[in-house]
């Protein structure tokens, strides 16, 4: 007798669903790349019980047309790429089509979207099938509804933490968002209660004053260089603002929030001895790259990337860092002998 068995497509949508929702955060943070890859420009979120009761993401961007919609919860289904030279050219931040096939494997979805016709569509998704899709008067964009998370896996509900936890990593999620797309503006609410709000004008410094408060705005400043590979951006904070952990050093490559030690401890050597030891800055650094020269698939979550000319880039980072906090420092200086 064989005992090897294929898995149905539900347990295996719903084994993936592990790797990359692993708690309400994670929708979030799917719900919300995907609005930004349709071009949105205005995101709301609102969640109710931490989001294991109900995540709600409405997007006004491009939406889903009719005959797309069952395919965009089937897994490995994705308007974003088709060959393989795509995958090393990786321009958005979804690519892996697994997103709306895993929440809709660990939850109960509903979807309303609009392509800009004159009515829109509404639809379930149940056990990751479409059930029913009417027209349904709705403005362009998409709007996606997360009830009863983690409802189907009880293991997965016990292994969260409080809502409180919870809820501060939806504003993490949001927060990171908001340092990455100072031109979209983004509005989280609890239930009724508006929890965060960005403007979407453009300004970096006001969504960083948003997040870690005008205190630590006030004590930050602004760095941009280049070479040939690469271009990077953002704002530092002087010796004097320090924090205890790295927590507070923010990297968007390519306008992805990514976690990468080496290039931490570049921005940290900039600052040399002007640091204490078991201190590190407040930084949000924006680095441009050609996307051939990055492996953004590596994990499933796409926080870790593979850098090429890292070394380069490296560099880049110390010196400017380097040289901007030099230049602040003489103009400090030039201040205090007055
Ligand atoms: P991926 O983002 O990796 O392509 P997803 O499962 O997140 O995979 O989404 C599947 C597809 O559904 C996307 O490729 C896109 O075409 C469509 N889609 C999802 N969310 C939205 C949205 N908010 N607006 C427009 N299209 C969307
Ligand atoms: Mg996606």
């Amino acid at each position: 007798m064989t005992q090897i068995r294929e898995l149905s497509q539900k347990l295996s949508d719903q084994i993936a669903a592990g790797e990359v929702i692993e708690r309400p955060s994670s929708v979030v943070k799917e719900l919300v790349e995907n609005a930004i890859d349709a071009q949105a420009t205005e995101v709301d979120i609102t969640f109710l019980e931490g989001g294991l009761k109900q995540i709600i993401v409405s997007d006004n961007g491009t939406g889903i047309a009719e005959d797309d919609l069952p395919l965009a919860f089937k897994r490995h289904a994705t308007s974003k790429i088709t060959t393989t030279d795509d995958l090393f050219n990786i321009l958005t931040l979804g690519f892996r089509g697994e997103a709306l096939s895993s929440i809709a494997a660990v939850s109960r979805v509903e979807i309303l979207t609009n392509t800009g016709e004159p009515q829109g569509i509404k639809a379930e998704i149940i056990d990751g099938k479409l059930t029913s899709q009417e027209p349904i008067a709705a403005k362009k964009g998409t709007q996606v509804k997360v009830n009863d998370l983690f409802y189907n896996t009880p293991a997965r509900l016990k292994y969260l933490k409080s809502q409180k936890t919870e809820i501060a990593k939806m504003i993490d999620v949001v927060n990171q968002l908001s340092l990455s797309y100072p031109d979209l503006s983004f509005r989280l609410f609890n239930g009724s209660k508006r929890v965060s709000q960005t403007a979407g004008d453009g300004d970096l410094k006001k969504n960083i004053a948003n997040i870690y408060g005008r205190q630590i705005a006030q004590k930050m400043v602004p760095f941009a260089s280049e070479n040939v590979d690469f271009e990077i951006s953002g704002f530092l904070s002087l010796p004097e603002m320090t924090r205890s952990n790295r927590n507070y050093m923010s990297i968007l490559l390519n306008g992805r929030f990514i976690k990468n030690y080496q290039l931490s401890r570049s921005m940290i050597n900039g600052y040399g001895s002007k640091l204490m030891v078991g201190r590190f800055p407040v930084v949000v650094l924006n680095i441009k790259m050609d996307a051939n020269l990055v492996d953004v698939n590596v994990h499933p979550t796409k926080q870790e990337v593979r850098l090429s000319k890292e070394a380069q880039l490296k560099e880049l980072i110390e010196q400017t860092f380097k040289a901007t906090l030099a230049k602040n420092n003489l103009v400090q200086d030039g201040l205090d002998n007055l």
